[in-house]
């Protein structure tokens, strides 16, 4: 099988086992931004604690994570983690959409995804990984996430070499699929649901895992 004939069956297995994953869960475009930023390096249950303060405070709007002050802010998101960085991250995002779009979210996803991506990739504290999150989960633009568990699966099955970059895994999905936004977005969904449940990071379960079909090596 070559590399994107493996990647197509990956997503058929896993499809198949565990079904549609309905990501993202967020009420809003601006609520995912928030999210993805929340998320890094902290589990989706943190972030929801945070989330949930930020909607009691009547804060989940552009407008007002403007006017908010990043120690309050800090604050409301502190389940997070990191929350003082965080909340920093927010207000940078918040500035960048009143500069360049006038606080619009409907207008910067007008904006082409490659000029997009390498804005948001300017901001302090984005990386590929959030800005990636933020085109494909609130802008619906067909850009493929990569993360850790993405390549704890692509190199343990060999199809990347342990030294790699987020740059060159992208591309792996990217050359085996269509440009195709509900794909992209089940196929990252999918991926961590399988770090989730069978290749974990310390001790990975191959037995009746839905790639112990193809080579791989742990
Ligand atoms: S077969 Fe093993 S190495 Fe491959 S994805 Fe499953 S748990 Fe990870």
């Amino acid at each position: 099988m070559s590399r994107s004939e493996r990647i197509r069956r990956f997503y058929d297995e896993l499809y198949k086992k565990y079904g549609p994953q309905g990501w993202w869960p967020g009420d809003s475009p601006l609520e995912c931004i928030v999210g993805a930023i929340l998320t890094q390096s902290t589990s989706w249950k943190n972030v929801e604690k945070a989330i949930s303060n930020l909607k009691g405070s009547g804060l989940l709007t552009a407008e007002m994570l403007g006017l908010v002050t990043a120690e309050e802010l800090a604050a409301l998101v502190r389940p997070s983690g990191y929350y003082n960085q965080k909340a920093l991250k927010i207000k940078n995002f918040i500035s960048f959409l009143g500069a360049d779009y006038g606080g619009s979210l409907e207008r910067m996803f007008t904006e082409d995804k490659s000029v997009l991506r390498e804005k948001l990739l300017s901001i302090k504290g984005i990386g590929p990984e959030t800005a990636d999150s933020i085109l494909l989960y609130a802008g619906g633009m067909p850009v493929f996430v990569v993360d850790a568990y993405t390549w704890r699966v692509l190199s343990r099955h060999g199809i990347v070499p342990a030294e790699t970059t987020y740059a060159e895994m992208q591309e792996v999905f990217t050359d085996s699929l269509d440009e195709d936004a509900g794909l992209f977005n089940e196929y990252h969904a999918l991926i961590v649901r399988l770090g989730k449940e069978h290749c974990k990071k310390s001790n990975p379960v191959c037995e009746g895992c839905p790639l112990e079909f193809d080579p791989h090596f742990v």
